[in-house]
């Protein structure tokens, strides 16, 4: 059965329109749904002859948030929504002075295999359909009771893994009858699958795109990224020159900060010398810190930051949200599989 919330208002208003309904009805439906209803009764306006139809031709589910913590130290919210196969994935809500950005999933698990990542241990378990990435929007806003201003595609999974249901979740969500969020205040981040930089660089989109670089040089990278054995770093930056030639929008390259690994000062020298001719920013992550890893936190992030700097590289370092709620992506679903598990050896 067609999942009815992941329909874009063309292909509800058709839907709609082959039963023998009106021309407004579809737009009626769309924002109905993009209004996080639980439920089709909810629907004032639509004849409930209708409504009864439409629960017998499609799925319509709501996410159950499983877990909620809140973040003493800066009131991040972190939501662990039970999907309705009984599935969990994450989302964070962030409160900047900016406005509130969720972080969203887009895989339930995730099969990159980066060393570093909580969300990739226990591999992929399947993608996310373009309504369930929209409903961690939806219902973290009528959740917290404050609008959302910002999405990051951060969370659990590879977006450019699932670039069908998100390249139709970013329509979804931009929709000025649904929740009318900017592509400009929509940040998207990948491992680094080329062709899926590519394929979003075709679409044009003027999102900012995120990449997960960690490295700047193929021999570590591959050691702790294993995509970068199928797009190693040279062509991961000739698809980033292309996107920005593209779209014209600068890159951000996170950079996850490892003791010993990745945080020498050639590998600085070398990330400017990459970068030249092309804008780009790049973001210092402090490591969180993940029980399974035998990788440590690096202490050069000031060091490294200075070194970029000096070749004329805008560096920033991310500061760090909720760190008493488990907010990384992965670390809350890894917990609540592990209780799970230790919950059914001890029956
Ligand atoms: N799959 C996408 C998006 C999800 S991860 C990607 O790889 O970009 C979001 C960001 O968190 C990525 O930059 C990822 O490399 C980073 N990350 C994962 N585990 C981390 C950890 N333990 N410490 C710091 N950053 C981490």
């Amino acid at each position: 059965m067609n999942e009815l919330k992941s329909m874009t208002l063309p292909e509800l208003t058709e839907a709609l329109r082959a039963m023998g309904e009106p021309a407004f009805r579809g737009k009626q439906v769309f924002t109905w749904l993009h209004k996080g209803i639980q439920s089709y009764d909810e629907m004032g306006n639509v004849p409930k002859g209708l409504r009864e139809k439409l629960a017998r031709t499609y799925s319509f589910a709501v996410p159950k948030a499983a877990r909620k913590q809140v973040s003493r130290l800066d009131g991040t919210v972190k939501y662990l929504w039970e999907l309705a196969d009984g599935n969990c994935v994450e989302s964070v809500l962030m409160r900047y002075r900016h406005g509130n950005t969720v972080c969203v999933s887009t895989q339930v698990g995730c099969r990159m295999g980066c060393a570093f990542c909580a969300s990739t241990v226990a591999g992929k378990v399947r993608d996310l359909t373009p309504a369930e990435i929209l409903d961690q929007v939806l219902f973290t806003q009528l959740d917290s009771g404050e609008t959302v201003s910002n999405i990051v595609l951060m969370g659990i999974g590879e977006p450019l893994d699932n670039l069908d249901a998100v390249l139709r979740f970013l329509e979804l969500v931009n929709h000025p009858d649904g929740l009318n969020i900017g592509m400009r205040h929509i940040s998207l981040s990948t491992c680094g699958l080329v062709p899926g930089i590519r394929r979003l660089g075709e679409a044009g989109l003027q999102l900012t795109l995120s990449v997960s670089l960690h490295a700047p040089d193929s021999e570590t990278r591959s050691q702790i990224m294993p995509v970068n054995r199928a797009y190693d770093v040279e062509e991961l930056f000739d698809a980033c020159r292309d996107y920005f030639q593209k779209t014209g929008r600068r890159i951000s390259f996170e950079y996850a900060m490892i003791d010993g690994v990745n945080d020498h000062d050639w590998q600085a020298d070398l990330i400017a010398q990459k970068l030249r001719g092309m804008p780009g920013h790049v973001n210092l992550i402090p490591l969180n810190d993940v029980a399974e890893s035998p990788l440590k936190p690096s202490k050069r992030l000031a060091v490294f930051q200075k070194r970029l700097e000096s070749h004329g590289l805008t560096a920033t370092v991310r500061r760090s949200l909720g760190g008493d709620i488990d907010a990384s992506c992965g670390q809350l679903r890894r917990k609540a599989m592990e209780e799970a598990q230790k919950g059914e050896d001890s029956q």
